[in-house]
């Protein structure tokens, strides 16, 4: 085994990598740019380099920077994580020619797997199905025409360079071929500098299904069974599961044994995925492409099987024979894995970049309130930036339980316990779709969202559980707090100080309680009915943990100036418990008029101003772009939300501009 290895990558799979190096006693070198001198990662790893600036082009991405790391570390050997140099054969080349080893797979693999076109020719040699279609690339717009009308509508135009979900078209007729096909080819030649496209059929309910893949360097693979990714947001995978709720044991076989079979054709010898696309309808499958490296979800793998890919990983790269072989593995229990992101869901999932004031992830291993096992990868701590330069994953939250609702329960409760302040998460959309009964039902396809929340996410409506559970939430904190200020004006000690008579205003509407309060348990009687409530939250913490009616619950919790804002799953609810008398005048106050916005446009995130697209005096009409700003990789295109006359213009391109600054203004 290696004695010290060097990571070329960041965050948290930098950090996911160095915890099964330390299990093992690997000394690990990371490499870090400017935006991570500080990170956990850095932190952790025995020794760090550090590479230059915070664009990956100018650290993460350079070669010779990672090279000269390897030298100065005396490392054996290079892990890529995933994303930069992961799958980059040249990179593998380099590093064979240096006589340093790489923690993937051979460069011949990397190649022959590199695009879809050539690695689908690959995989129908080794008898794995294919996607029904076109074996070759298409240059005329007319000759792609024909060849759609050949496969049979509806088809898939796609990039063969194509990747994260870029360079993809799906086309119902000739006429969306006749645009979709050069838009495609157009696209790949600006994404990926190549513009070669192919066509092929469009799979009705596409289910994405992968099977992970283990070889090593003496001729022996293994498939660790399935991980289904359909729940995706813009081709972008957001939950993950394993295994699928779609295969019978047949299917799933035959698909493992096809990916083994493409494995052993490249001579496969590190850890890999075969993504396929399986029908819903009929469950048919076919070969998509194959990733050469660990993927971002590999985590659910492991849940289900015992098996540590990561340390697969660093045994075949030194040579070692696979010690596991296909029948020593099952699949014990459901392990399901969410993506936490640093976007804002109720504004069209924007990049929320930032600081994170506070970071409290919820306890891994046996968590309390869910039946199922937590664990939190992650390559963040309080205090931390989430950066505008790299992804905008915080975290992933896996976990696992005997049966797959089991599993998702126990999301649920580590959700509730996930308490993110500073920026916007995502985790009040992924809780919105656990809590559907067509997710639970496993009814699912890569449309789901789409056809789910087809106007967006503005957030959900409380159930009658969930109100209940933060009127009596709100009911004993304000409890809490009255006593408190009895006894800090030196009034008689609580309880008997706290009034009875409240009523607990959630939103607009009022729910009259009686509140029999004392520290750690209160009685709350609402509508006729008494409910118990028992918690030891004290002032000063954001989460109010505790059991109503013996059940456990957690509430996500902050002090507003006026009232008290509680957050649970979906749902963002501001509280506020008044007496009778003031809840009547409450009720009759006239609304606050919200400000007219609609002729400033505001930047809705921190970031790069790319273009400005009008002009002083310029007439613009609703929906029409005014002008680009960048962040995290991404370009948004800000669109004017009423029709004006451009009165001033206060950025330009090549500014930055921070959340909410006011970048045009309209007469
Ligand atoms: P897919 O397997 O469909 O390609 P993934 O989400 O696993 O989808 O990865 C998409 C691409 O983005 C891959 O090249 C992957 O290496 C990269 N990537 C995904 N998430 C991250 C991340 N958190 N950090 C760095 N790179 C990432
Ligand atoms: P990428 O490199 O961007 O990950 P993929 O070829 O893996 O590209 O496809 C991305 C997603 O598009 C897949 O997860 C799958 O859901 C869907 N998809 C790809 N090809 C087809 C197809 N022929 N029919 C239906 N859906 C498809
Ligand atoms: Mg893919």
């Amino acid at each position: 085994m290696f004695s010290k290895i060097l990571i070329a990558n960041r965050g948290e799979i930098g950090v996911r990598v160095i915890k099964t190096c330390k299990r093992m006693g690997v000394k690990t070198a990371i490499v870090y740019s400017e935006a991570d001198a500080d990170s956990l990662a850095v932190e952790m790893a025995d020794e760090a380099v550090f590479i230059g600036g915070a664009p990956a082009s100018e650290s993460y991405l350079v070669q010779d920077k990672i090279i000269d790391a390897v030298r100065k570390t005396g490392a054996e050997a290079v892990h890529p994580g995933f994303g930069f140099l992961s799958e980059n054969p040249v990179f593998a080349r380099r590093l064979e020619e240096e006589k340093i080893t790489f923690i993937g797979p051979n460069p011949f693999a990397i190649e022959s797997m590199g695009d879809k076109i050539t690695s689908k020719e690959f995989a129908a040699k080794a008898g794995v199905s294919t996607v029904p279609g076109h074996m070759g690339l298409i240059e005329e717009t007319e000759e792609a025409v024909r060849i759609s009308g050949e496969i049979g509508y509806p088809v898939m135009i796609k990039a063969s360079a194509g990747g994260g979900g870029k360079g993809i078209r799906v086309a119902y007729d000739d006429a969306e071929v006749r645009e979709g096909f050069p838009a495609v080819k157009a696209e790949a030649k600006t994404a990926f500098g190549d513009d070669r496209v192919f066509i092929e059929k469009f799979i009705l309910s596409p289910r994405h299904v992968e099977i992970q893949v283990l070889g090593d360097k003496h001729g022996n693979a293994i498939h660790l069974f399935e991980r289904e990714c359909s729940i995706q947001r813009r081709n972008q995978k957001v939950i993950e599961e394993a295994p699928s709720p779609l295969l019978d044991e047949e299917t799933r076989m035959k698909m493992g044994a096809q990916a083994v079979a493409l494995a052993k054709a490249v001579n496969y010898d590190s850890a890999g995925t075969v993504e396929f696309v399986a029908s819903g309808v009929d469950k048919s499958f076919y070969f998509l492409e194959m990733n050469t490296r660990l993927q971002v979800e590999h985590p659910v793998t492991e849940m289900i099987t015992g098996v540590d890919l990561v340390e697969q990983m660093l045994r075949v790269a030194s040579g070692e024979k696979l010690a596991i072989a296909q029948d020593d593995l099952s699949i014990n229990g459901w392990a399901v894995e969410s993506r936490v992101y640093a976007e804002d869901p109720y504004r069209n999932f924007l990049p929320s970049i930032g600081r994170l004031k506070r970071y409290i992830p919820p306890v891994e291993g046996e968590a309390t309130g869910a039946p199922g096992v937590v664990r939190v990868d992650s390559g963040v701590r309080e205090g931390d930036e989430i950066s505008m330069f790299y992804d905008p994953m915080i975290s992933k939250l896996v976990t696992h339980g005997k049966t797959r609702d089991e599993a998702i329960d126990t999301q649920l409760a580590a959700m509730d316990r996930y308490h993110i302040e500073g920026i916007q998460d995502n985790m009040p959309f992924v809780t919105a779709v656990y809590e559907q009964e067509r997710f639970r039902s496993g009814d699912i396809t890569t449309a789901y969202i789409k056809d789910e929340f087809p106007d967006g996410f503005n957030g959900v409506e409380p159930t009658a559980e969930q109100t209940l559970i933060l009127t009596a939430s709100a009911a004993h904190v304000h409890g809490v707090y009255s006593a408190r200020a009895a006894l800090t004006s030196g009034r008689l000690s609580p309880p008997e100080t706290v009034r009875e008579d409240w009523v607990v205003i959630l939103d607009k509407s009022h729910y009259p309680i009686k509140l029999r309060f004392a520290e750690g348990r209160s009685e709350i009687e609402i509508e006729g009915k008494v409910h118990v409530l028992e918690t030891e939250w004290k002032p000063g913490t954001h989460l109010l943990e505790g059991t109503l009616d013996g059940k456990p619950f957690a509430v996500k919790f902050a002090d507003r100036t006026e009232g008290y804002l509680f957050r649970h799953r979906g749902v963002a609810l501001r509280a506020l418990v008044c007496t009778p008398r003031s809840a009547e005048l409450h009720a009759k106050l006239p609304e606050k008029e919200a400000a007219d916005l609609s002729k400033l446009i505001m930047s809705p995130m921190p970031g790069l101003v790319v273009s400005m697209d009008v002009e002083l005096g310029q007439e613009v009409k609703s929906g029409e772009a005014v002008c680009v700003v960048e962040a995290m990789k991404m370009q948004n295109i800000i669109r004017a939300e009423a029709d004006g006359v451009v009165k001033a213009i206060n950025v330009g391109a090549g500014d930055s501009v921070a959340a909410d600054e006011i970048m045009v203004e309209f007469e």
